[in-house]
């Protein structure tokens, strides 16, 4: 299994040795019964350790991205809390001045408290990610393209910069996908993803993941703290989002050839004065996407309106088929105007709308885009 459409069919899948069911089965019971002498019969003891549905996503997650080892999580804000966890008060992390504003906060507030020190850094330049280390950084978290900007950052070479020094390096890898982006495959020790997004792709299931290069220490104080935090998915979580794991390449590829369309007509629209999407020519870095990403750049774009954020907020308010909703990756088209769920700290614009492309038809997208700014 080497491209990533069988991956994506077969991963964490056989048929059932029972039942020959060809589909899996789920394993609702939290707790497995033991033999008389005290040992466990099957490998399972209880729910929140291991259960059949989730060590099937959890082998699947990892043959996606190319990884040794994988833990799947109950969102993907406690995927990156549990990464957090591994590092010690008085480290020191380095992030992206423009990542998702929830991994934001919780470096910047919650772990702050417990004693971890982070510095934002401009990542679109690696060198800008040299400077800022300091001798107790343990992890630089890259987020590439960015939520909500698509600012792209060099993969390897920042990983390399880690590799000399022995420092940690992960990417939020939920944007870009394995169908386009492996960083673990560009020299990155660690995955993460919101599995709420595209794995899920149909906006009825919260989860997250992390996925590591190697199966060492890492991995086995990552599975105590999954264990011992207790931020696990369900079993039906699991097997929901096995169960969207087959279509997902399919509908990435449908929706990216759909936002590249769109990116460009907004880019030659007179009411848009600026689109953030890596696959036009005039993205900043676009040559590092094109380096980086497996020939497409995702189904995430942002624009900016002509005018002040009410212009923008009225573009919004006047698209039909478009939902005006938060999250993303779903089969559905999400816009968004990002400033005002981000808080008053948002180094977002207030001009910035998100759009998140679904699966409809692009001519239906870019009508009711056009209808909507006038
Ligand atoms: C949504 C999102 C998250 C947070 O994931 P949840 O599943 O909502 O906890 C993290 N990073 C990025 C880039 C996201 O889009």
């Amino acid at each position: 299994m080497e491209h990533i459409e069988t991956i994506a069919v077969h991963a964490g899948r056989a048929v059932e040795s029972g039942t020959g069911a060809v589909t899996p089965s789920i394993t609702l019971s939290t707790t497995f019964e033991r033999d008389r002498d005290g040992s466990y019969i099957h490998e399972f003891v209880y729910t929140r350790s291991e259960n059949p549905n989730r060590m099937q996503w959890e082998e699947a997650l990892a043959a996606m991205e190319g990884g040794a080892a994988a833990m799947a999580f109950a969102s993907g804000m406690a995927a990156t809390a549990a990464l957090l966890q591994t590092l010690r008060s008085g480290d020191h992390v380095i992030i992206p001045t423009d990542l998702y504003h929830g991994s934001r906060d919780l470096v910047t507030t919650i772990m702050a408290r417990w004693g971890l020190a982070a510095t934002a850094v401009d990542m679109r330049v690696a060198a800008n990610v040299e400077r800022a280390i300091r001798p107790n950084t343990r992890l630089i978290w890259i987020e590439s393209p960015t939520n909500p900007s698509l600012n792209i950052a060099d993969i390897t070479a920042i990983a390399a910069i880690a590799q000399e020094r022995d420092i940690l390096t992960a990417v939020d890898n939920t944007w870009a996908t394995p169908v386009w982006q492996k960083p673990l495959a560009l020299g990155v020790d660690v995955v993460m993803h919101s599995t709420t997004k595209y794995f899920g792709g149909h906006s009825d299931v919260l989860g997250g993941a992390l996925i590591l290069a190697e199966d060492g220490a890492l991995a086995e104080q990552l599975r105590s703290i999954q264990l011992l935090s207790g931020a696990v998915p369900s079993p039906f979580d699991c097997w929901l989002l096995l169960r969207s794991l087959p279509t997902m390449p399919l509908r990435v590829r449908e929706q990216t050839a759909t936002a590249a369309t769109l990116a460009a007509f907004l880019a030659r629209h007179p009411g848009v004065s600026q689109v953030h999407y890596p696959g036009l020519a005039a993205h900043i870095n676009h040559d590092v996407a094109q380096r980086q990403m497996q020939g497409g750049f995702g189904a995430m774009l942002s624009f900016e309106v002509v005018g002040s954020a009410e212009a923008a907020m009225h573009v919004a308010a006047n698209v039909k088929l478009i939902t005006r909703a938060t999250s993303l990756g779903g089969v559905e088209s999400l816009i968004e105007h990002r400033a005002s769920i981000e808080g008053p700290h948002s180094p977002t614009p207030d001009t910035l709308l998100r759009l998140s492309v679904g699966l409809e038809h692009v001519d239906d997208l870019t009508a009711d885009l056009e209808a909507a700014l006038g």
